[in-house]
């Protein structure tokens, strides 16, 4: 970003020590002229880290709620650090909250395809099953309305997927993407929109969009919030892992992925978004310690940014077969029409992982959507 040149970037980060069992808090700085990041520690006042280069820290990942890892610290940046940041990152990084419905959770490709060309971000996703009681208290504004009991029917008849939006401007916009409320007149009148291509009617129209900022804080938190947890979808039996590497999300790929995936006949039974720490990525992976030798670079990959976990329905082996051998160079050579074929760089930004041995398979999935998943 030319106009930062020198300027730099500052955030109120927070890094839970789980040795002293304590939130240490630090004032986190960030000069885009040469990417590098300093240090202060609030509570001791006395500088934390000397300004240097972090791997994987770019400007783009710094947001409020974002989590980064600094020398195997994961710091999550909590609010801004000064007028100048805020000025300068609030707009440009307005959230919103979307929620693919359940008559459109199908098309979860398409619709995350459109997000990656609109140059929108996603920062959090899952999928979940609504109670009533959810849906009721999510739309409680509409209580006693005509149409209200329809509504919760319909948002409750099948798992809906959650998704944290973030861009320019991206509550208005998101709007206009998924178009008029009601499916019929957004056929006729943005025949493009989401809510035209993907829904059906009034009450069945495929999306949903924060009205402004105050319901998308709101919104945001119903889904996302700490202590949050609305039950997760996952069968962890019967089904086999996906995890879209955080390179793949970053390079915009993840909506081409997913259409893949679904296009070829596998069904989608659970998606969720996590950042794990460098412990948590060590233990995932630990089975290639000293066997491949891209170990550590695989590690600091995965603990990059998101990543995005799915469970896949089927057979294990149909769907390592359709991600192709580990190494995109082999894949493109003997395997062209498979996903690390299609979005692998190296065996490092392979774009995704799926579980080598069958014995693993249980463990993996469970890993994500039993272990970490809370
Ligand atoms: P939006 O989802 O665009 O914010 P509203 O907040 O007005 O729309 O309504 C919430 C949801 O309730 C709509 O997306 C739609 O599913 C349903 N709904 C709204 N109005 C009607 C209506 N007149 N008839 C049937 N269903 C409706
Ligand atoms: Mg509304």
């Amino acid at each position: 970003m030319g106009s930062f040149t020198d300027s730099r970037l500052v955030f109120q980060a927070e890094w839970y020590d789980q040795n002293a069992e304590l939130v240490r808090r630090y004032q986190f700085m960030f000069y885009p002229v040469d990417n590098t990041v300093e240090m202060f520690d609030v509570k001791n006042r006395r500088l934390f880290l000397k300004r240097s280069a972090v791997p994987n820290i770019t400007e783009d990942k710094l947001y409020v709620g974002s989590v980064v890892n600094v020398n195997s610290r994961q710091l999550t940046l909590t609010g801004y650090g000064d007028n100048f940041t805020e000025k300068t990152l609030a707009t440009r990084n307005e959230k919103t909250l979307a929620i693919i419905k359940p008559d459109a959770v199908g098309k979860v490709g398409p619709i995350l395809e459109r997000v990656c060309r609109e140059g929108i971000k996603f920062c959090n996703a899952k999928m979940v099953n609504m109670s009533k009681a959810d849906a009721a208290s999510f739309y409680a504004e509409h209580s006693g309305k005509h149409f209200f009991d329809d509504l919760i029917e319909f948002i409750v008849s099948g798992p809906v997927i959650a998704l944290e939006l973030m861009g320019d401007d991206v509550i208005a916009r998101w709007n206009k993407i998924i178009g008029p409320n009601n499916a019929s007149e957004a056929r006729s009148k943005v025949p493009q929109s989401l809510r035209a291509l993907y829904g059906s009617n009034g009450t069945a129209n495929a999306c949903h969009g924060s009205e402004n900022p105050a319901a998308a804080a709101r919104e945001i938190d119903f889904f996302f919030g700490a202590g949050r947890g609305l039950s997760g979808t996952a069968r962890l039996s019967g089904s086999t892992l996906c995890l879209v590497k955080p390179h793949a999300i970053e390079n915009g790929n993840i909506g081409k992925i997913i259409s893949m995936i679904t296009d070829n006949g596998f069904a989608i039974s659970a998606m969720e978004m996590f950042n794990l720490d460098r412990a948590n990525a060590e233990e995932f992976l630990e089975i290639y310690k000293g066997v491949v030798t891209e170990y550590s670079q695989m590690v600091t990959e995965l603990c990059s940014g998101p990543c995005l976990a799915i469970e896949i329905v089927g057979q294990h082996k149909d769907f390592r077969d359709f991600v192709g051998p580990a190494d995109p160079e082999i894949a493109k050579h003997l395997r062209p029409k498979t996903v690390r074929a299609k979005f692998g760089q190296d065996k490092i930004f392979n774009s995704v992982h799926c579980t080598d041995l069958p014995e693993d398979v249980g463990l993996e999935v469970e890993y994500f959507f039993r272990i970490l998943s809370q």
